[in-house]
């Protein structure tokens, strides 16, 4: 039932040409010689197709192919696949509950999309393989919520049990692939993950291949990695590599489940917390070259966890994890001298952040245009509620002209916005209404000039990110797009579909730290990512921690 999609796919056969349409079934049947399928089970093609890896590049990278001639590969493979994450500033004012889940993404078994999604990526690839390899998926429950506050316990509880139980119902499993996120914190779990993963081998036993996708701003923790087989993070920042993220990791879990690698772990704590933005140097570069260590010389897969500064937990802070093939010492060795070299990098990895003022008038002197400027103390991706007015409040003080502005949350403006209709001038009050650190309100005059209902904005890996119904307002030359579900600015089609023509303005404001940089830079001229106040200031000296571990450089 739950690979249906897979059974109209099979051997090429796209259910939506007219000879599928025609008679598709025929042709699967003949393929499969009057073997019934039964309903959970996915189709595979015949048995010639079956070698080399999946359709999506199984063998790059420089693993082994997953079917060399003389692996028969495991036609009985039972696999379950599920996701569950959200990044906590638990310094942020606002509880994360099931409601932001659902805002976001909340997929109960089986009903996963036929896309990437955020903790979804390792399901996807589980499918595309599976359909290729004859697996039987189990496909659990897929949720994430946005960066938020502490996540209620029954909130937690709740979607941790329905996997769970998604999992007892696929028992007897192989193989489990998880999509989560790593820096979680509930009311009572300062590491979810651990807790889901540790519950998870309690479940499936020691025998079962456990692996699980994860965010690089994670607090990777030593129960998360005793509790799984491989752990793969994201490498880029922006999170451009989720998708390829998760294929190496399916490619890891099949050849440790077949015996053909045995993955040994290393964790390193760097002592520190740094950025790594891997649209600049020395990460670009770093990032690179752990790419070419994996896959060679007995060294499997390497991940560096940036850490996340604003979630206050004991083992919050930038880690190295690398496995190596059944040599543990030899993982230990390589994790230490790539921490070393992180460590011996670390002030070049900070970023450096102007204020407001500076930032406006690095902009205003910059020849041409858009200038972009990254409002990272107000990221909804870091937990901030994206609605603080610092920077729109010194923008319209200052006078500033043919500058775009967003996404600011404020669904109360977007209702008014909605009411009023396109053309319409009226005063609004903007923003400033989650807390101090939002600001003050502003009360301005703005002009309707677009509305769009459930705008879906482009978000990371291609993932869709709904934005809820959004207004674009104008205000003194500042064009403002109003949204009613909390997001970060990832990509410029959040302006475009408004009508805003982000190449023509001179200031462009987003609310981001880093994401937006993928799909930003191909209309910046020049980039400038602002500090100050804020829910996920980078000013990490100012929050009062009180359960992480020191030392922490640079705290
Ligand atoms: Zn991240």
């Amino acid at each position: 039932m739950m690979c249906a999609r897979a059974v109209q796919h099979v051997d090429g056969l796209d259910s939506s040409t007219p000879a599928a349409q025609a008679g598709g079934h025929n042709l699967i049947e003949k393929h499969f010689r009057g073997n019934q399928i039964p309903t959970a089970r996915c189709a595979r093609p015949p048995r010639k197709a079956r070698n080399h890896g999946g359709p999506d590049g199984a063998a790059r990278h420089g693993y082994a192919p997953l079917f060399s001639p003389l692996v028969s590969g495991d036609d009985d493979m039972r696999v379950f696949s599920a996701g569950l994450g959200t990044e906590t500033n638990t310094f942020a004012p606002m509880p994360t509950s099931l409601a932001s889940f659902r805002d976001r993404d909340y997929y109960p078994a089986g009903t996963h999309p036929d896309t990437v999604t955020f903790a979804g990526a390792p399901l996807y690839v589980a499918r595309q393989r599976g359909k290729a390899l004859g697996w039987e998926l189990f496909e659990g429950v897929v949720t994430s919520a946005q960066p938020g506050g502490i996540t209620t316990r029954s909130a937690y509880e709740t979607l941790r049990d329905e996997l769970l139980a998604d999992l007892r119902r696929a028992l007897p499993v192989d193989m489990v692939l998880l999509g989560l996120h790593g820096a979680m914190v509930a009311d009572g779990y300062d590491d979810c993950e651990g807790d889901v993963l540790r519950r998870v081998r309690e479940i499936v036993g020691p025998g079962v291949t456990v692996g699980a996708e994860l965010d690089p701003h994670a607090h990777l923790t030593p129960a998360m990695v005793e509790h799984a087989d491989v752990l793969v993070l994201f490498k880029e920042y922006p999170h451009t590599d989720i998708r390829e993220r998760a294929q190496e990791l399916v490619t890891l879990c099949v050849q440790a489940r077949e015996g053909r690698i045995a993955p040994k772990a290393a964790l390193v704590d760097c002592e520190m917390i740094v950025p790594m933005h891997t649209t600049r140097e020395p990460a670009r570069s770093f990032v690179r070259r752990i790419q070419e260590m994996e896959g060679k010389n007995g060294i499997l897969s390497i991940s560096v966890a940036q850490g996340f500064a604003t979630g206050d937990v004991p083992e919050m802070g930038t880690k190295v994890l690398v496995y190596a093939d059944g040599d543990a010492g030899q993982a230990r060795q390589a994790a230490r001298r790539l921490a070393d070299e992180l460590i011996a990098m670390r002030e070049q990895l900070m970023v450096p952040y102007r204020s407001i003022d500076e930032a406006l008038d690095e902009a205003r002197a910059f020849e041409g245009g858009p200038v972009v400027l990254a409002d990272r103390p107000d990221n909804p991706g870091s937990g901030a509620p994206g609605d603080s007015t610092f920077m729109l409040a010194r923008m319209l003080e200052r006078g500033v002209r043919n500058a775009a502005l967003g996404p600011l949350w404020d669904p109360v403006a977007v209702r008014i916005a909605f009411d009023a209709e396109p053309g319409a001038t009226l005063m609004m009050r903007l923003g400033g209404k989650v807390g101090p650190l939002s600001g003050d309100p502003v009360d301005v005059s703005c002009t309707v000039k677009a509305l769009k209902k459930n705008l879906v904005m482009t978000g990371l890996s291609g993932a869709p990110a709904p934005m809820g119904d959004c207004a674009l307002v104008e205000a003194q030359g500042i064009e403002i797009v109003l949204t009613s579900v909390r997001n970060q600015a990832i990509n410029t089609d959040l302006f475009s579909q408004l009508g805003c023509d982000l190449a023509s303005k001179k200031i462009v404001v987003v609310k981001s730290a880093q994401h937006f940089h993928a799909s930003f830079s191909q209309v910046a001229r020049h980039v400038i990512y602002v500090g100050g106040r804020g829910v996920a200031t980078p000013d990490w000296k100012t929050l009062p921690y009180r359960k992480i571990r020191r030392p922490k450089w640079p705290l």
